[in-house]
């Protein structure tokens, strides 16, 4: 079994705020990181010993990345899977290639929940404005047009109702290959974080209670509000997919809930925003066990500390963190990140009761 021992040095593609709370974590693990990313000073790289400015395309960059790290994973979950492919080959990579192949593909993450048992919103895959004609005809309105690739946090997704002008809509996602998604009456928003050793052994935590705003997350609960029944059965479809998957780390299903059912939303192959409350809020953090996980460490408990909200601090509200700072009672978290623009993901903040 794959054993990464303390000392040892993990690479993460990706470097923002969830590579930042890794390498902190990993840190008190005994470990060093090295942040592999396009752009120049990442987040995670004020916190980690190694840093690696280069495509993920560049070859002679991604070899020396592989030569000087033990073990690779990712925080990013838009990361080329031909990349992480190639490391592959030179160093262990986890999760594997094939989780973010799938996690990268709204209509292949989809098809492969109900494969696996989940249900899920109807959906039509949708290639040019023809196609989305008839997809609004057989859907209906109101629904949600959505890129297969590269969406995140609201980005490449427009609702459409019966006013919408299907042309602006098809234009407004730039045109991509897409899905087009019936809307969900849902009661509310959850999410299953699990870990999963190379041995199959798996911890979960939740499932946590979301709330977004602008398609983005806002919030966090935990303990959600769902019954034991909703939650067994969500918990079984995140474990039933990690399974399938043979993930190896951290793997977060959103979900939701409708008639107290839960219905696959998407997959993250990695540690997640709605995660962020297990800093503070659970025994051992989700960055924790993902490090364990992938370092064939045994995976920590995953208990609740009491009752836990995470909000996070988005675009101006920045602005108001003296006030957040002086709540004796807020753990605050800054992703040290200097320029402030609407949506973006400055931080967050967690309170346990
Ligand atoms: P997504 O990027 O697919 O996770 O969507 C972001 C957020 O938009 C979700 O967390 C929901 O709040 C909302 N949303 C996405 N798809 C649907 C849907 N089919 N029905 C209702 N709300 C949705």
């Amino acid at each position: 079994m794959t054993r990464i021992e303390a000392g040892s040095i993990i690479g993460i593609l990706g470097g923002g705020q969830l590579g930042r709370m890794l390498a902190v974590t990993a840190a008190q693990l005994g470990y060093k990181c090295h942040i592999y990313d396009p752009a120049p000073q990442p987040p995670a790289g004020d916190v980690s010993a190694y840093v690696t400015t280069a495509g993920y395309a560049d070859l002679v960059a991604s070899r020396a990345f592989a030569d000087a790290v033990d073990v690779i994973t990712y925080e990013f979950e838009n990361v080329p899977v031909d990349a992480v492919e190639a490391l592959a080959k030179l160093k262990p990579v986890a999760p594997s290639a094939k989780a973010l192949q799938v996690a990268q593909d709204r209509y292949m993450e989809k098809c492969f929940a109900l494969e696996h048992g989940g249900s899920t919103a109807p959906f039509v895959t949708v290639n040019d404005h023809d196609e989305l004609v008839a997809a609004c005809h057989t859907l209906g309105t109101p629904a949600i047009l959505k890129t297969r690739r590269m969406g995140y946090d609201g980005k490449g997704q427009v609702r459409l109702n019966e006013q919408t002008d299907v042309a602006d809509a098809w234009l407004a996602i730039g045109k991509h290959p897409a899905i087009l998604e019936g809307v969900v009456n849902f009661e509310c928003e959850i999410s299953v974080i699990i870990a999963r050793g190379y041995d199959g052994k798996m911890c979960v935590y939740g499932p946590v209670q979301n709330v977004h705003k602008n398609a983005i997350l806002e919030s966090s609960v935990v303990p959600s509000t769902v019954n034991k029944a909703t939650a067994d059965h969500a918990i079984l479809m995140a474990q039933n997919l990690a399974t399938a998957l043979d993930h190896v780390g951290v793997l977060t299903v959103e979900m939701f809930v409708c008639d107290g059912k839960p219905i696959f939303n998407e997959i993250a192959p990695r540690v997640h925003n709605s995660g962020h409350w297990t800093i503070e809020g659970a025994v051992t953090s989700q960055f924790e066990n993902h490090i364990r996980a992938i370092c064939g460490l045994p995976l920590g408990n995953t208990d609740p500390r009491g009752t836990v909200f995470m909000q996070n601090i988005i675009g101006d509200a920045y602005h108001d963190r003296h006030k957040l700072l002086a709540d004796p009672k807020a753990h605050v978290h800054l992703y040290g990140k200097t320029e402030v623009r609407p949506g973006r993901k400055m931080g967050h903040v967690t309170w346990v009761k």
